[in-house]
Parts: C-alpha cells; structure tokens; sequence
C-alpha cells in the first residue's frame, strides 16, 4: 500500500481549501498551525495523509528504515501507582504476584546478553521505594563496568520525579547525577498525554505533563538525548493530542533533544479501561501520518512493532515511520499483558526482510541513529521467497 504523492494530491481539484492550504505549506517546508494539526484530525483522508507524511519521511531518510538490536530490563511489575489504562503493573496490594528484582538479578539478565552482538538495554519498570537513586546510580554505574559497549537507555520522568522527589535533591541534581552514573539517554514513556483534564484520569498521582516536559529539559541541557512518547486511543479527544504534540514541538524548539516521537496505542486487555475500544488500523495510521506533519522539528518517528503488529508497521513505513524498533527477545512484556498479539521476539534477518520486503531500505541503527550495519546489499537465502506485508492487511 503506497500512498499518491504529494503532488497528486495538490493536482486534485476537488481537494477542500482547507487541506489544499495545508498540504501546499508542507510541500513548501513550512509549520502547521495547532488550528491546522486539529483540521487533519478532523477532517484528513488517509490517502492525502500518508501522501503528506511520506513526503516529509522521504525528504529526511528517503527510504531508509532504521531498527536496532536491544534487550528489556524490567525491574518490577509493582508499583505504587494506579494508571488505569496501565496492564503491566501488579499494584502495590497484590505485590506478591509480582516481581522485584534485585541488583544482582539484573545484573544476571544483563550478563546473559555477553556474547551477543546487542547494542542496547532499555530499562523502565513500576515505580517502588526500594529503587531509589542510590539504586539505579548503582546499577548504571555496573552495567557500565560491565560491558561499555552497552547503551544504558533508561527510566522516564515517571521514576525519575519520584526517586529525586525521595532523595530531596532538584531535577538539575538528580539527572547530573544519573548522567555521571552511566546513564546515557532517556526513553520516551510515561508522557501519555499532558493535558490534565485527561492525565489526571488515567494517570492520577504520577509527575504532571509539565514535570515530565522539565525533566527531559533538564536532560537536554545536560547535552543529551531522549524520545518522546504519546499513549493515543482512550479517552483523549482530538485536540487533546494536538496540544501533546504542541508541547513536544515547543520543547524540541527550546533544546532539540529529541530524536524520536512514537505515538503508543492503547490496548484494552487486562486493565480499567477495558470497556473501551481500541482505535483501528486506519486511525494508528493516520496518528502517525499526521504526528510526522506536526513534528516538523523531531528527526524520528517510531512504531513499535511489537505494539500494533508486525503488518501495521510495515504499512506505517508509507505514513511517515522510518524506525520499527526492535528487540532480539522475549524481554518485555508490557505490550503482550495489554493485549497485543505478537511476541515481541524478531530475529535480525526477519526485521530486515520485513522492512525490504515494502520496498525500503533496513538500517541497524545504534541508539543515537549512529549506522552499525547497511543492510541495503546483504541478501539472506530465503529472501526471493519473501516478498509484501507480513499477513493481508485489514485496513
Ligand atoms: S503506567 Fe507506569 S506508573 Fe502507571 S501504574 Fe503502570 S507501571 Fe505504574
């Protein structure tokens, strides 16, 4: 499925002003309003959408599609809070069905990786007392030891405002602490969305959008870099999202410390919200086409694979993604308690089948985009076999 191009869509006579006016400021470089991304929203086929994002996609990568070799570290399935669109955590009553793994314990999941070629471990988990700074300062410090090829990509503002908070120390000291302790970048969760009239509702309790915004801005100011997030498909409506992506650009203008946007779909297994639908294949699509046009200062936009399934991510490659992720195992189970289908477990060869066989170009990437392994010329045994998505795809 590849969408028209751009300049199809600006043939077409019968296109409304409005998005006539939107798609000829795209094709000219320029910034979209928030009045516009709420337009897009409202109003935008998925044809002119994908046509839009993708010509954004290709003027920055082409038809370059990144991916990397990672592993998961949770530290705990408990946690003090009560996200209720959350699957993944034991809460803090039913703490003995749970895991809390020790320092030593994680240090054996790390060393169980020695002899693969793995470039990064993410690390987030639920949010408990016992993993304060003291914790993680140490744990950073060890896998550093350990192995200094490892990419220590790890905790959101989530834990970070509640462990700085405990040690009494300010986001300025506490992240200078966590870079001098081995931490080399931060992932983009617990943003959800910002707006308190929503976050309030499904993430009560937790930092506030503007104290997760600070957080990465601190980090930024470090000299480093971080990813950002938005969980889309609950209760949000649409200018809800337009005002979480108002916020990321404004904050990408101020530090440009993001790399990446990934939008994260609500599933609806296994937590409070389960009365809810999910949102369909057609509006992840146009979620990530219209977050590609918004976020005109973000590099990067990620779908996680193991999120909306292996054929969703290959159509998104034609909506304005360029990296799918990527894990080498069975390493965390967030996506899989909430209800997605696949086991988040892809092999190098299959992600970059996967990625060439939709007519794009796969590229192992480090966690800061550095290129580990062109993957444009290498041909596996098998490939001629493999040609188109995955399974059909239900759109
Ligand atoms: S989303 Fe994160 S902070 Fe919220 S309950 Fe789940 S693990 Fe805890």
């Amino acid at each position: 499925m590849t969408p028209a191009s751009i300049s199809t869509v600006l043939r077409d006579r019968s296109l409304a002003p409005g998005l006539r006016a939107i798609a000829e400021k795209v094709y000219a470089g320029q910034r979209i309003t928030p009045e516009e991304g709420l337009h897009l929203y409202e109003e935008a086929p998925l044809g002119y959408l994908g046509a839009l994002a993708n010509f954004i996609r290709e003027e920055k990568h082409g038809d370059k599609t990144y991916f990397n070799r990672n592993f998961h570290i949770e530290p705990t399935n408990v946690c003090l809070y009560t996200c209720t669109f959350c699957s993944y955590s034991r809460r803090i009553k039913k703490r003995e069905d749970g895991w809390e793994y020790s320092l030593e314990e994680i240090m054996d999941i790390v060393k169980k990786y020695d002899d693969q070629p793995v470039t990064e471990v993410h690390i987030v988990g639920g949010v408990l007392p016992q993993y304060d700074v003291p914790f993680y300062a140490e744990l950073f410090r060890r896998i550093r030891a350990h192995r200094p090829d490892l990419h220590v990509k790890a905790l959101t503002p989530v834990e970070y405002h509640y462990i700085f908070k405990k040690a009494k120390i300010s986001y300025e000291e506490g992240m200078a602490l966590m870079k001098e302790a081995g931490l080399q970048s931060m992932p983009g969760g617990g943003a959800e969305i910002f707006h308190p009239e929503i976050r309030d509702q499904i993430a009560g309790g937790k930092c506030s959008g503007d104290e997760w915004l600070r957080i990465h801005e601190v980090w930024h100011n470090l000299g480093m870099r971080s990813n950002a997030t938005m969980l889309y498909g609950h209760i949000e409506k649409f200018w809800h999202r337009v005002d979480h992506l108002e916020q990321l650009r404004a904050l990408q203008d101020k530090t440009g410390g993001f790399q990446t946007f990934i939008p994260l779909k609500f599933r609806n297994q296994n937590n409070e919200l389960s009365h809810l639908s999910e949102s369909s294949v057609v509006e992840d699509l146009r979620n990530y086409a219209i977050g590609r046009i918004y976020l005109d200062n973000f590099d990067h936009v990620k779908a996680y694979w193991p999120m909306i399934g292996k054929t969703t991510a290959q159509l998104s490659l034609s909506f304005g993604v360029d990296d799918i992720d990527g894990t080498i195992d069975d390493t965390t189970r967030i996506y899989s308690m909430a209800g997605a289908e696949q086991n988040p477990a892809l092999s190098t060869e299959q992600l970059v089948k996967m990625i060439r066989a939709v007519g794009r170009h796969p590229i192992e990437r480090g966690t800061l985009y550095e290129v580990i392994t062109d993957f444009r010329d290498v041909e596996f045994s098998d490939e001629k076999q493999y040609r188109g998505y995955t399974a059909l795809p239900v759109v």
